[in-house]
């Protein structure tokens, strides 16, 4: 018998064996050290670990500062009895079946709502993830644009869930990474290409923000397409919470698409794609031809009805507040340690520590009470290893201050304090 064929791959798009090979070791090393596998309950406000665990110990009381609920919209009363309120009324979960054929109104009706809020067109789905998956190849064939095929260019670091996608659009269309935010080269795109869309994040991770007005100005003169996913700043940021990427923007129409999800600091489940000025011919093509969007499940009645009632709070003075909140405990945490993010109004600080030190830092911070994520390489570049704090709007100035002053024991940099600042 002759030898078996084996297959050699492309890895034009992705690699597992470098991403499983690198990434597993760190994941590894941070479950040994208790920084990650934890399963713990949780009562509104502190998590405590359950029995059963082997690296953690049991009922360890601990606050998170690594959550994306930045309102803490998410065990908000009305937000939780509007899921049970939508469940009763509707009388049934789900009601499995493609959207396109029949549907309960529960989807369409919080559609409306944001759709009333953010002042647009929106298409639900149950993930940002899922949105990302359905509308990306619908761009790259053309056929949520005048027909014509796009270059299609992904920024360097566009979140993971738009970077997967790249295989399929390839198969529709030509695919190019960019360095991230380098409009030269998508200015050089668009004088040789008939049609670019560009696909990046609006807000992303590590505190940048997309620049929105730059781009918007070669959407004016090429007709550039931008594709933005704008989760982290959906309800943080922005009157009425609508997001950094819709706050300012000047183009707001079919040029423009952003993908939110629910699940940060909007506080419920699902995602809303947001569109402006499409026919409703090619929102029937993306209900009946984004992938998942029709074919797998719709969000249930329970987070519909959670998502309506967020979308109320969103249209209230208690959102401001609530910002106002999240803003304050940033800049407390601020004015004790400094990061590169200071200052700024995203959520998320990286307090920089060494590829060495930092899981060690993470364990004596957990062990002092306070859950925050380290990442380092591989997973990020050699350099800008560190502790990834987000902060929320329900953390009190209490847990602020003492989880501040363990991360300055473990070698955060203290904020110089304001009379050093003027000298
Ligand atoms: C968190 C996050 C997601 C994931 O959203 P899902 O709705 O859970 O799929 C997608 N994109 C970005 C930029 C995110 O930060």
């Amino acid at each position: 018998m002759t030898a078996r064929k084996t297959i050699t791959p492309t890895h034009r798009y992705r690699n597992n064996d470098k991403l499983i090979g690198i990434g597993n070791e760190f994941w590894d090393l941070s479950e040994r050290n208790g920084l990650a596998g934890i399963v713990a309950d949780y009562d509104g406000s502190v998590l405590r670990t359950v029995p059963g665990h082997e690296f953690v110990p049991d009922g360890h009381e601990f606050v998170n500062f690594s959550c994306c609920s930045y309102l803490d919209l998410d065990s908000h009363p009305k937000v939780v009895e509007g899921g049970i309120e939508a469940l009763r009324r509707y009388g049934v979960l789900d009601h499995c079946i493609a959207r396109s054929r029949v549907q309960i109104p529960a989807m369409l009706e919080l559609e409306n709502s944001l759709g009333e809020l953010f002042g647009a067109q929106v298409v639900c789905s149950i993930a940002a993830s899922t949105a990302t998956f359905g509308l990306l190849p619908l761009i790259a064939s053309g056929h949520l644009g005048d027909g014509t095929r796009p270059l299609m260019i992904f920024d360097k670091n566009a979140h993971i869930s738009m970077s997967n996608v790249k295989p399929v659009c390839a198969d529709e269309t030509e695919v190019v990474t960019s360095r991230h935010h380098d409009l030269d080269f998508i200015e050089d795109a668009c004088k040789k290409y008939a049609k670019v869309a560009y696909v990046c994040d609006g807000s992303d991770s590590l505190g940048g923000y997309a620049p929105v007005a730059e781009l918007a100005e070669l959407q004016d003169k090429y007709g550039l397409l931008v594709y933005y996913d704008d989760s982290h700043s959906l309800s943080a940021y922005g009157e009425r919470g609508i997001g950094y990427v819709r706050t300012h923007s000047p183009v707001l129409d079919e040029r423009t698409i952003t993908v939110v999800t629910l699940n940060k600091a909007f506080g419920t489940s699902g995602a809303a794609i947001v569109l402006d000025g499409h026919s409703k011919e090619t929102l029937r093509v993306i209900e009946r031809f984004g992938g998942a969007l029709n074919y797998s499940q719709l969000l249930n009645t329970a987070s519909v009805g959670a998502g309506l009632a967020s979308a109320e709070i969103h249209r209230t003075p208690e959102l401001k507040t609530l910002q106002d909140k999240l803003y304050g405990n940033i800049g407390l945490f601020d004015s004790l340690v400094e990061t590169d993010q200071s200052g700024s109004t995203f959520p998320i600080r990286l307090v920089p520590m060494s590829d060495t030190t930092v899981i060690e830092a993470g364990r004596r911070v957990i062990e002092a009470g306070f859950y925050v994520s380290p990442v380092f390489f591989p997973i990020v570049a050699r350099g800008t290893a560190g502790l990834r704090v987000m902060m929320r709007a329900g953390q009190t100035e209490e847990q602020i201050r003492r989880l501040c002053s363990v991360l300055v024991e473990v070698g955060a940099r203290p904020a110089p304090r304001p009379e050093e600042v003027s000298a």
